[in-house]
């Protein structure tokens, strides 16, 4: 119990506070949902889902849309040459699907690594990269490619490989959303059953 105090008050020396406030807030929901009890079918879904992020990454592979696509934009996506597609809120980032499939696949507080830089957008984006691994990212990062991206995908021959893995991870996070709205619902009408 003083452990998420102390936690908070150390994450707040280190970081701004707009970071601070967004890192703890994910840290008490991931918390929340490592105690979840999803069924096998559930949990297989989301494990696909991380199996098909590490997928995507490595058939994106490296490229150089993303590093200087912030250039010349307003802040927060302009502060820093790259990753202009990661100044969205942490809070829209990590939704409850995410935040629930980074929980039942493993991801603990503790992966949750955050940047001591300027807070730009989503809490882990650093000036040049992503602190968290693909794994503990949300699968959004994974599945997002701007047109840019695509169309430098396509000249390196990557593209439609890379959107063959797209359709099969829509298609496992599709299952996992059901399946836990599904979870989400028996466990609000037993709730209301015992009241
Ligand atoms: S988790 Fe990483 S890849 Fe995803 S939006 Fe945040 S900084 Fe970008």
């Amino acid at each position: 119990m003083v452990i998420i105090p102390l936690e908070r008050l150390l994450i707040r020396l280190r970081q701004p506070k707009t970071r601070a406030d967004e890192l703890a807030a994910l840290r008490v929901r991931l918390r929340a949902e490592r105690q979840a009890e999803p069924s096998a079918e559930e949990r297989a879904a989301a494990l696909e889902v991380r199996r098909l992020k590490r997928a995507l990454a490595d058939a994106t592979g490296a490229v150089t849309s993303c590093s200087e696509c912030g250039k010349g934009m307003p802040p927060p996506g302009g502060a820093f040459a790259g990753g202009h597609c990661c100044s969205g809120r942490t809070e829209d980032l990590f939704n409850g699907d995410e935040v629930a499939m980074l929980a039942q696949c493993g991801t603990r507080p503790a992966d949750l690594v955050a940047p001591r830089t300027e807070h730009a957008g989503c809490a882990f984006r650093a000036p040049t990269h992503c602190t968290l691994t693909v794994e503990d990212r949300p699968a959004l990062c994974a599945r997002y490619a701007c047109n840019d991206l695509r169309r430098e995908l396509f000249d390196l021959g990557r593209l439609d490989g890379l959107e063959a893995l797209e359709a099969q991870l829509d298609d496992a996070y599709r299952r996992f959303s059901k399946l836990r709205a599904s979870r989400l619902d028996d466990e609000l009408l037993n709730c209301s059953r015992s009241i």
